[in-house]
């Protein structure tokens, strides 16, 4: 997998604004769970996840971006979201803090793949700097997680919500 810097930046600049919809979405949900401290959380990631999209936006000034499909940057969600119950599954301020860290920690991921393939040393140097950054927001929820009782109802999850970073 070897990416042009204009494909790069349109997976990036995608991957933020997908980042920045859905803590949005979080944060209404916990606003409905009356969980203050947690909608706060996820207000913070959307507001910083646009100011990433924005600076990467102001990168590729001048650059003409191609455009993607949808499933190269869309969060994915635990099996059990989908119908009514999912819903309730993403109210429990835990399951949308792993929910978060899982698909935080595939855009991290994605950037240190990109970091080790590339052979520009411009997107090089981005997709690391990129990943480090999705790495301190995995810790960032990692903390949020160490503070959040855990449901008593038990769903499968997705490995990437678990994994070490
Ligand atoms: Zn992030």
């Amino acid at each position: 997998m070897s990416y042009t810097l204009p494909e790069f930046l349109a997976h990036a600049i995608a991957m933020e604004q997908e980042a920045a919809d859905r803590y949005l979405e979080l944060a209404d949900m916990m606003e409905a769970h009356r969980n203050d401290a947690v909608q706060s959380v996820f207000r913070d990631m959307s507001r910083f996840s646009e100011m990433h999209r924005d600076s990467i936006r102001a990168r590729a000034e001048g650059i003409e971006l191609p455009k993607l499909r949808s499933w190269q940057y869309r969060w994915r969600t635990p099996p059990e979201v989908g119908g009514e119950e999912g819903f309730d599954y993403l109210l429990e301020p835990f399951h949308a803090l792993k929910y978060a860290r899982g698909n935080e920690v595939r855009s991290m991921k994605y950037y240190r793949e990109v970091a080790k393939e590339a052979q520009d040393p411009d997107i090089k140097r981005l997709a690391a700097e990129f990943a480090e950054e999705e790495r301190e927001h995995v810790l960032a929820l990692d903390e949020w997680l160490a503070k959040t009782p855990r449901p008593s109802t038990t769903f499968a999850e997705d490995a990437e919500s678990f994994e070490p970073v």
